[in-house]
């Protein structure tokens, strides 16, 4: 039998999500504990924020803040508030008995959980040319929500042809130059309204059956083209533009949770409608990994409040606390 502590609530995650349900929990005195994570493909805790640049559409920042400040602030309020988080991977997490376990870092230490948060969110897909990765951030981006207004007035290119390269180029259209979509097949998979709207759209000049197959300019370390390759004639030519936004899919970081709670086909996990709950009682799930619609700062902080008062009110209703 385990000799691990027993928490009230264990939190997998720390962006918007995950650090708003600390928030809340801690609170409502429930003493959680946040296991941080680092952020997907990266070296630091804190969810895909701090890969952005400036976040101009979180409410009450009028004057602006980057990514990484923003989460320094929700983590300095979890914080302050009583949370206690590590800085680590959960690397295992067992929910076929209650307590949960939850096994994280390096040295594989162990908590038992009476109630689960999970917030580990999703990592956006790029193309992976080195280039590309060279200039993440500086230019490049996969949210034009995020970051497109950085662009207004110039011209910009969108790959992707699902509802995602959809929305972003019709967004981006709506504040840039010109947009240049770029689509691997001849054919979109996105939905037909929003195929229809980009197609009707005089700023949109699509590319299909094209790769990117290079950024530009790594040398100058910022955007200034980028090479398309017709993948038909095999022809290379060079577009010109100051960003290039990357709508290729994200990919939700539930592998620790498969099997053990229901998911989507798409690897999202599974809640009930309007709820943060998942398939099995005290587990619940908030932000990025498990809403492939809004994926917002502020849409992921409303369901990681939701989930902390969720697993407040199960505490109660089983008198655990
Ligand atoms: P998606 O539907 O999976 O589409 C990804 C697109 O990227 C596909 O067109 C795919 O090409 C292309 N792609 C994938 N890997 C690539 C690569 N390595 N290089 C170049 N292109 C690549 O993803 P999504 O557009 O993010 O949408 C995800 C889900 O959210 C969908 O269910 C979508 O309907 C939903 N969504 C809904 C809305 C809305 O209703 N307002 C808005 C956004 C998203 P292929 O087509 O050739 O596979």
């Amino acid at each position: 039998m385990s000799n691990a502590p027993v928490r009230n609530v264990v939190i997998v995650g720390s962006g918007p999500a995950g650090l708003t349900a600390a928030i809340y929990a801690a609170r409502a005195n429930l003493a959680p504990l946040c296991i941080e994570g680092f952020s997907a493909g990266g070296l630091i805790p804190g969810g895909q924020l701090m890969f952005t640049t400036e976040v101009e559409n979180y409410p009450g920042f009028p004057e602006k803040v980057t990514g990484q400040e923003l989460m320094q602030r929700f983590r300095d309020q979890a914080v302050h508030q009583g949370a206690e988080l590590v800085t680590a991977d959960a690397t295992k997490v067992d929910l076929s008995k209650r307590p949960f376990e939850i096994t994280y870092g390096d040295d594989a230490e162990r908590v038992l959980a009476k109630t689960v948060i999970i917030a580990t969110g999703a990592r956006a897909n790029y193309i992976g040319l080195p280039s590309e990765e060279t200039l993440k951030n500086k230019g490049v981006s996969a949210c034009a929500v995020c970051d497109g207004a950085l662009f207004r007035g110039e011209p910009v290119a969108v790959v992707g042809g699902g509802d995602t390269a959809m929305e972003e180029a019709t967004y981006l259209a709506g504040l840039c130059s010109k947009v240049t979509l770029i689509h691997r097949r001849d054919e979109f998979r996105a939905s037909r309204s929003m195929q229809d709207r980009v197609k009707a759209n005089p700023k949109i000049e699509i590319l299909y059956s094209s790769a990117v197959v290079e950024v530009k300019d790594v040398a100058l370390d910022h955007v200034t083209a980028i090479v398309v390759e017709d993948l038909k004639t095999k022809t290379r030519r060079e577009v010109p533009i100051s960003a290039l936004f990357v709508a290729i899919g994200h990919t939700p970081l539930s592998d620790l949770f498969a099997g053990q709670i229901e998911l989507h086909a798409n690897g999202y996990i599974k809640t009930t409608p309007g709820t943060t709950q998942t398939s099995l009682a005290g587990v619940f799930a908030a932000g990025d990994v498990q809403d492939w619609t809004f994926r917002q700062a502020i849409t992921a902080a409303g369901s990681g409040c939701m989930a902390a008062l969720e697993a407040e009110r199960f505490l109660a209703a089983e008198g655990a606390h």
